[in-house]
């Protein structure tokens, strides 16, 4: 039992023997020595006191206590969790709370050393990078008047991934890091095969900066134009067509680089009057400017599901009410948190972003009985995501009259007749969700459950047999659980395949080896219809996709609308499904 508060006995908090293991090993508190001296319970306190202390900041009357109540009770529910560096850090002397932020790369020697020490203090701290390798000069090109010295962004790409692998984050983890350069720097196609080698560049991944120009020109089979940043002048073209068949064939070998279409992230620019935005995020989840930070949150939505009579329904009272809270824990993470940079900590206080977003959508839809490669799996995370940016606005909009709206509010999109007063430039994200999916003991983010059976590569190489504890109740309730049942998908034998499973069960229990990859895309494209910022996404593509199929799927993907689109064509990275071979 978790000791709770020493005034007051706490319920216990549910968590899975993995949440706890995770807990343990990373974010309690240890002592000299390595062992552990914090309870889960403890920790979450540690996190609710320091910010419900932010309340003073705004109200030297404020309820310290019941904030504290409130923030303690979503969080110990597990109902939302912040990101790991606030879970981390908080409470402890220069605490570092968020998990993203975006670095521009300056064209010159001073420019791309420093990005690499902001680099090392961004990650030490927790954070993931996004970087913009768009305004560097091209290899060749002239450095203090003589030509053919300068590297090139490709050049430095290994430098900038050394530096953020040689630091651990808190000791603990490295930094997710993602380079862009735009489809018209002269390097592209260098850059286009920089992960070619498989151990170049871990822990980097790389997107190619499509403008709308790009589409187009791709649309007609045409030409477009490659443009030296430095000078600002036409270098060459190159056939739309052909650069794009390269992208394709790489991540169809790779799964680097993605694509991050550039245009429509600044057309959702809340704050063009700061300049546009050049890079998204660590894992793609959030726009940002150069130097801004983010801090994310994320709702359970297996928590989100009750009964109504002989139905599971969505439960809106708690999720608008989970929503507000988490708006105001966000917005507190922004006034406590030690900012690793100066020049972070003042773009990020002029547009006050967070990024709340969601967890467990998969747990919410077999709850549901909804099958995630379906239309009505579609209109639910259209729904669910459309109620939780308004509630997440609303709960901003009733901040912004207490603590006032965001400094770059004028001259922001949200500075127009009809707009809304808010006190984040923008408030919804919806990220990864790698770890702390973990801890609530949902399924990472919005992504479809990945095996019914499976081996969880824990920590370190430990591994741990996990059967879908959704699937294995139901099989109890449904009176069809057995060990032969249990053997079949141990050994690989599809649920699809075995008698005396439901017909419904097999079609809710859809894996994602099972899933179209069209479905992921209509699922990400859903979610971002109803997101402020971008959604983190990965759309797995069965091994025998060809190359014109992965290219359609990325022009799908263009088509419904997402922000940025990543493929894999193969298993998960995190996860080692026991039946990775039987793909589709
Ligand atoms: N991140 C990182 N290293 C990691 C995982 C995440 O730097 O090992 C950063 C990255 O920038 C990502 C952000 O944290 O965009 C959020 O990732 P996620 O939601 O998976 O983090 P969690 O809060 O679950 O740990």
């Amino acid at each position: 039992l978790d000791a709770g508060s020493k005034a007051a006995p706490q319920p216990e908090i549910e968590l899975t023997a993995n949440a706890r293991r995770v807990l343990e090993k990373r974010y309690l508190r240890k002592d000299a020595a390595g062992r552990v001296i914090e309870t889960p319970a403890e920790m979450f306190r540690r996190v609710a006191g320091t910010l419900a202390a932010a309340e003073r900041q705004y109200d030297a009357r404020a309820d310290v206590a019941a904030k504290e109540a409130e923030f303690y009770g979503v969080m110990s529910r597990l109902e939302f969790l912040p990101n790991s560096p606030t879970l981390l850090n908080a409470g402890k002397k220069n605490g570092q709370l968020a998990a993203c932020f975006a670095l521009p790369v300056e064209d010159s020697v001073e420019g791309i050393f420093d990005a690499m020490k902001y680099t090392a203090l961004i990650h030490k701290s927790g954070g993931g990078t996004g970087y913009s390798l768009s305004r560097l000069r091209p290899a060749g090109d002239m450095v203090d008047g003589v030509s053919g010295i300068a590297g090139g962004p490709v050049s430095f790409l290994s430098a900038l991934s050394a530096a953020s692998d040689v630091i651990r984050q808190g000791g603990v983890r490295r930094g997710c890091s993602i380079g862009l350069l735009s489809v018209h720097h002269p390097d592209i196609l260098k850059f286009i095969v920089a992960k070619d080698d498989p151990l170049a560049l871990t822990n980097f991944c790389i997107s190619v900066a499509v403008t709308d120009d790009f589409m187009d020109a791709l649309e007609s089979g045409s030409d477009y134009d490659l443009i030296n940043p430095r000078t600002g002048k036409l270098t060459g073209r190159l056939n739309a067509v052909e650069v794009f068949k390269k992208i394709v064939a790489q991540s169809w070998k790779t799964g680097d680089p993605g694509l991050v279409f550039i245009d429509r992230v600044n057309r959702g620019n809340p704050t063009p009057n700061l300049g546009p935005v050049e890079t998204v995020t660590g894992c793609a989840e959030q726009a940002l400017l150069p130097y801004e930070s983010c801090n994310l949150g994320s709702v359970n939505l297996a928590k989100m599901v009750k009964q109504a009579g002989e139905k599971m329904v969505v439960d809106y009272d708690k999720l608008a009410a989970a929503v507000k809270t988490g708006v105001n824990l966000l917005d507190n993470v922004i006034d406590v948190n030690c900012y690793p940079l100066l020049q972070v900590e003042e773009v990020t206080k002029q547009t006050r972003k967070i990024g709340l977003g969601v967890m467990g959508f998969a747990d919410m839809l077999v709850l549901l009985g909804v099958p995630y490669d379906s239309f009505e799996a579609v209109k639910i995370a259209e729904y669910v995501m459309g109620f939780v940016t308004e509630k997440a606005r609303d709960a901003s909009e009733e901040l912004a009259e207490k603590r006032g709206v965001f400094p770059a509010f004028k001259g922001s999109v949200h500075d127009a007749p009809g707009g809304r007063r808010q006190r984040h430039a923008s408030c919804t994200t919806v990220a990864p969700t790698g770890t702390i999916s973990l801890i609530a003991g949902c399924n990472v983010g919005i992504e479809p459950f990945y095996a019914t059976v499976f081996v969880r590569n824990v920590l370190d190489g430990e591994n741990l047999l996990e059967i879908n504890p959704y699937f294995e109740s139901a099989a109890r309730r449904e009176g069809f659980y057995s060990g032969e049942l249990l053997q079949k998908l141990v050994s690989c034998i599809d649920l699809t395949q075995i008698d005396g499973v439901p017909e419904r069960i097999k079609r809710v229990y859809v894996t994602s080896n099972r899933i179209k990859p069209e479905w992921h895309v209509r699922i990400q494209a859903a979610f971002q219809r109803h997101t402020d910022g971008a959604v983190s996404k990965m759309t797995n593509v069965p091994n025998l996709t060809t190359p014109q199929q992965q290219a359609d799927i990325f022009l799908f993907g263009y088509r419904e609308g997402v922000k940025g689109i990543t493929l894999y064509r193969d298993s998960s990275r995190e996860l080692e499904s026991l039946c990775a071979d039987e793909k589709a």
